[in-house]
C-alpha cells in the first residue's frame, strides 16, 4: 500500500522502518529541515560537543524489546543520570534520596530511620493523592516540597501545582538510600553519536521516501491509502475546536571554557530564578573530552501558534477538549494518530517506540485480515 507518515520522529521513523519492511510504500513528510523530531541532536560545529537542540534527552527503558530494538541501530554507551538541583543557596542531590534528606535536615539518618522521619513529617491525611501538591504532601512534607518542587512546577507548568495531575510526580522516585540514579530503570545509556543517527538508520530503506521542510495537510489525505500522523491532533482538524495547552521552553545558549557546573543537569527549584535547569551537554558524553563547553538555560512558558510544542498539559479543560477530537479522530477512516502529539500526552521515547512497534503490528494484522487500520491505537480519552 501506498502510506503517507507525518512526522520524522521516533514515532514516525519506526512505523516507516516497520511497513517498509513489510513491502509498503512511504512518504515521509517532516515540516522542519531536519529528521529526528525533538530528539534531533547534532554536533556544534564551534566545540565538537554533542548538542541535543530540544532539550536533553536520556534512553531509559523497562522495556528489553525496545532496548534490543534501539541497539540494532546505533552504539550505545553506558550513562547514568544524576541530577542535581540548586535550591534556596544549597546544592542537594535529585531524586529526593537519603542524602537529600540528611543534607537538607543536617541530620544522619540510617534508611530506616529516615523513612519513619519522611512519615512524621508527611501529609497522612491525604489518603488518594489527585494533585501534584497532594502527592508530594503526602510522600515528603511540606518541607521538601517547597524546597524542590513547588517553586520548580510553577515555573515549569505555570499553574499552581494544586492543578496539576498527581502523575506529573510520580515520574520521580523517592529513595531511602544513596541512590542517585534519576531513573528506576532497568536499561539506560546514551547514543554514542546521538540520537539523529538512529533515526536515519530507520529511515534508511529502498521503500521509505523522506521528505523535509514539507508541512502536510489533511488534504493530501487523499493522495495516499493511509495518513500515520504524529503531528498535533487539533492541528489535524484546523484547530476548530480550539487549541490544546502545551508549554514551550526557550534554551538560551551560552559558551564557557572549562567546566561550567561540574554535571550534566543542575535544577533550580527556586521561584526566583527564571529558568527550571541548565543543562551542561558534554556531560551527556562522559567518554569525550572537550575544552570548552556549551550550557543551555531553560526558561519554560505558555505556547503560543508559533512556538514549538513540548508538553502537553492536560489540565481538566483541555481533557474536555481533547476528547471531542478524540471523538473526530475516531470517525476518521484513513488517518491514524500517534505519538507525543498526535495523542497528547507525556511520553518518554521508550513508549513513542514501543507503540510504533505495536501500531505497525496491528497495521499489517489489519492489512492481512482485510480490515480497515485503527485511527487510534489505544485510549487517550483524557
Ligand atoms: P516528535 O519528536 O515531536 O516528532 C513529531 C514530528 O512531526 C516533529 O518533527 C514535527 O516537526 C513533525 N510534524 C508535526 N506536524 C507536522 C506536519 N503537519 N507536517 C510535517 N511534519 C509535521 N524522552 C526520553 O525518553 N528521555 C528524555 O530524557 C526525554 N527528555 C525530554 C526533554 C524534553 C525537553 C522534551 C520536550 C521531551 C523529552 N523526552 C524525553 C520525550 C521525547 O522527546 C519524545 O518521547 C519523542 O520526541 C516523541 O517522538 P514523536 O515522534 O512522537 O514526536
Ligand atoms: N520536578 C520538580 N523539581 C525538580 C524536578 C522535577 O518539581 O527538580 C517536577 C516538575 O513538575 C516536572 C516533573 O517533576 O515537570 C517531572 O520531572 P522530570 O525531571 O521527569 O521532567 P522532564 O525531564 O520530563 O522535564
Amino acid at each position: 500500500m501506498n502510506f503517507a507518515i507525518v512526522g520524522a520522529g521516533f514515532t514516525g521513523a519506526v512505523l516507516a522502518q516497520e511497513l517498509a519492511k513489510a513491502g509498503h510504500t512511504i512518504s515521509v513528510f517532516e515540516s522542519r529541515n531536519h529528521i529526528a523530531g525533538n530528539c534531533y541532536s547534532e554536533r556544534d560545529e564551534k566545540t565538537g560537543v554533542m548538542l541535543h537542540k530540544y532539550g536533553p534527552h536520556i534512553f531509559h527503558t523497562d522495556n528489553e524489546a525496545v532496548w534490543n530494538y534501539v541497539n540494532q541501530y546505533t552504539e550505545f554507551m553506558p550513562y547514568i543520570n544524576r541530577v542535581k538541583t540548586t535550591s534556596q543557596g544549597r546544592v542537594f542531590s535529585l531524586p529526593i534520596n537519603l542524602h537529600t534528606i540528611n543534607q537538607y535536615f543536617n541530620k544522619t539518618l540510617s534508611p530506616a530511620e529516615a523513612k519513619a522521619f519522611i512519615q512524621s513529617i508527611a501529609d497522612n491525611t491525604i489518603q488518594e493523592p489527585q494533585s501534584f501538591e497532594e502527592q508530594a504532601m503526602k510522600f515528603v512534607g511540606k518541607d521538601l516540597y517547597e524546597a524542590f518542587f513547588k517553586g520548580y512546577t510553577i515555573k515549569q507548568w505555570g499553574v499552581s501545582p494544586t492543578e496539576l495531575p498527581a502523575s506529573i510526580l510520580k515520574r520521580l522516585p523517592v529513595r531511602f538510600n544513596y541512590d542517585d540514579n534519576y531513573f528506576n530503570h532497568k536499561y539506560q545509556g546514551m547514543p554514542k553519536e546521538g540520537y539523529t543517527p538512529i533515526v536515519e538508520a530507520l529511515l534508511s530503506h529502498e521503500n521509505i521516501q523522506t521528505h523535509l521542510n514539507t508541512s502536510f495537510k489533511a488534504e493530501q489525505a487523499k493522495e495516499f491509502d493511509h495518513v500515520f500522523y504524529t503531528g498535533p491532533i487539533d492541528a489535524w482538524f484546523n484547530y476548530e475546536e480550539g487549541r490544546l495547552g502545551y508549554r514551550t521552553l526557550d534554551f538560551v545558549r551560552e559558551d564557557h571554557d572549562g567546566d561550567y557546573q561540574g554535571c550534566a543537569v543542575m535544577n533550580y527549584g527556586d521561584q526566583n530564578v527564571p529558568y527550571t535547569r541548565i543543562s551542561e551537554h558534554k556531560h551527556f558524553a562522559p567518554w569525550e573530552t572537550h575544552e570548552q563547553t556549551v550550557i543551555f538555560k531553560e526558561y519554560s512558558r505558555e505556547c503560543t501558534e508559533d512556538d514549538i510544542p513540548y508538553y502537553p498539559i492536560r489540565l481538566v479543560n483541555e481533557k474536555a477538549m481533547l476528547n471531542v477530537y478524540i471523538e473526530k479522530a475516531k470517525a476518521q477512516t484513513n488517518v491514524s494518530f500517534l505519538g507525543r502529539l498526535g495523542t497528547y500526552r507525556y511520553l518518554d521515547m521508550d513508549v513513542t517506540i514501543a507503540e510504533a512497534l505495536d501500531a505497525s503490528q496491528k497495521t499489517l494484522e489489519a492489512i492481512a485480515k482485510g480490515k480497515s487500520i485503527p485511527s487510534l491505537f489505544i485510549d487517550i480519552a483524557g
